[in-house]
């Protein structure tokens, strides 16, 4: 059954024809058609549970002030508290914000992590501010939205644009606020504060565990097989360099700047060091410089967007050549992109999958947090395999057993989890 839910109306809000919202309301669109669900719990799925907009003023260095605003929306707690990111970029907007939680939602679902979904964000280039002043922001907007989250109720972590640094502020204003230590409030915080080994690089870990298994269900030797990564930041750079150490030769990588092109392979140890010196993979000696369009349709095996929302579309797509695209990003496809993507038998493996090991590896830090319990970093990472393992493997059979593409089979897996649990919970009152 096809439902035509308003969306959003009492939010203020409509949903779009373009733009992650409307990919995100899509996605679910079919999903709920294909599990026959009725419009109140579509509806009901696709609601934010709870959102809050924030002003925040910002006082600069030189004692101007600034007032910006942030957001934090909570899509779905019904399987546990809200969890996901905030977002320190200038495209951020409350719509974005709203796709980014609704599939946290459905990511948390789908590797049974007990949580729901939830984002947040602030509209702001980071790099126009020093850090003195990101600190005085960071701490004003978590004060702000201080209200709805908790190691109970909504965990941050980090996202485009924020990083541990950014959390161990948030956790600190959340504790002083309290009059006690609350390490549990967000994940991805520094090791020293309560930070899980292996969080700084866990999605990327997640993301070259699917892709491996990707290539091999292609019938890709991964040893003899190419990949081009768009990205070079918290996901892409890491990717690309554990790509590399499994043997894959990653013959390109893009930043916000440009690209860079080496077709025998390039050095991902050198480019990083090269990234961390100059701020940007432009001009790494010894590769041709592409742009970042190019490096979209190169001929690969596998493609790797681990950048932003949005970046295959219905005018590139028919040019990827890859066989194999596995989405670091959230939202890297459009709702058009994928159609064409799927028509091509290009094998997609959806961001809430391929992406979760981050989210994965927060569960296990907010474990350890609230038990004050620290777990190796050899059992982080096995237990992160084994968690990005089987979920690939039941996806594929669900995928098999309904028919469906990869990307439908995990938002129907993952929202069916979700609409279970409102059922058995009950409508109150
Ligand atoms: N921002 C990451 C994501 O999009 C991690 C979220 C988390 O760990 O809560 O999955």
């Amino acid at each position: 059954m096809t439902t035509n839910v308003p969306l959003l109306q009492e939010t203020g809000s409509t949903a779009r024809d373009e733009g992650p919202l409307a990919d995100a309301q899509a996605q679910l669109a079919a999903a709920v058609a294909t599990l026959g669900y009725e419009p109140g719990l579509h509806e009901l799925l696709a609601r934010p549970r709870r959102e809050m907009t924030v002003s925040i003023p910002l006082r600069r260095d030189d004692g101007s002030v600034e007032v910006l605003t942030g957001h934090r929306v909570q899509h779905n707690f019904s399987r546990g508290p809200a969890k996901g990111g905030v977002r320190y970029s200038p495209r951020v907007s409350l719509d974005e914000v709203r796709a980014l939680a609704m599939w946290m939602t459905w990511k948390c679902a789908l590797l049974d992590v007990p949580y729901g979904g939830a984002k947040g964000g602030i509209t702001v280039d980071p790099r126009r501010y020093t850090r003195p002043e990101i600190e005085r922001l960071t701490r004003r907007y978590t004060s702000e939205i201080l209200p709805i989250i908790g190691p109970d109720k909504d965990v941050p972590a980090p996202d485009i644009g924020t990083d541990e640094q950014t959390m161990a502020w948030m956790m600190d204003t959340y504790s002083v606020s309290s009059g006690y230590t609350v390490p549990g409030v967000v994940t991805g915080k520094p090791v020293a504060l309560g930070g899980s080994l292996g969080r700084a690089s866990a999605t990327s870990a997640g993301v070259v565990h699917i892709a491996l298994a990707a290539l091999e269900h292609r019938g890709i030797t991964a040893t003899r097989s190419t990949a081009a990564v768009q990205g070079f930041g918290k996901v892409g750079a890491d990717a690309a360099l554990f790509l590399a150490e499994a043997g894959v030769r990653v013959v390109a990588v893009s930043d916000q700047y440009g690209a860079v092109h080496q077709q025998d392979g390039l050095n991902i140890h050198t480019l990083q060091q090269h990234a961390a010196a100059t701020g940007s993979v432009v001009g790494f000696p010894g590769a041709e410089a592409i742009s970042g369009e190019e490096l979209l349709t190169l001929d690969v095996d596998l493609l790797v967007p681990a950048a932003v929302e949005g970046v295959l579309t219905g005018a590139n797509s028919r040019d990827v050549r890859a066989r194999v695209i596995v989405e670091g990003a959230n939202g890297p496809t459009t709702a058009e992109a994928d159609r064409i993507l799927a028509d091509r038998d290009v094998l997609v493996v959806p961001d809430i999958l391929a992406n979760a090991g981050g989210v994965i590896v927060s569960y296990f830090e907010w474990v350890q947090s609230n038990q004050a319990y620290w777990w190796s970093r050899q059992e982080v990472d096995d237990r992160l395999a084994r968690r990005m393992h089987t979920a690939w493997h039941h996806l594929l059979d669900a995928a098999a057993a309904r028919g469906l593409t990869l990307r439908e089979a995990a938002t129907v897996t993952a929202v069916e989890r979700v609409a279970d649990a409102h059922r058995t919970r009950g409508l109150y009152p």
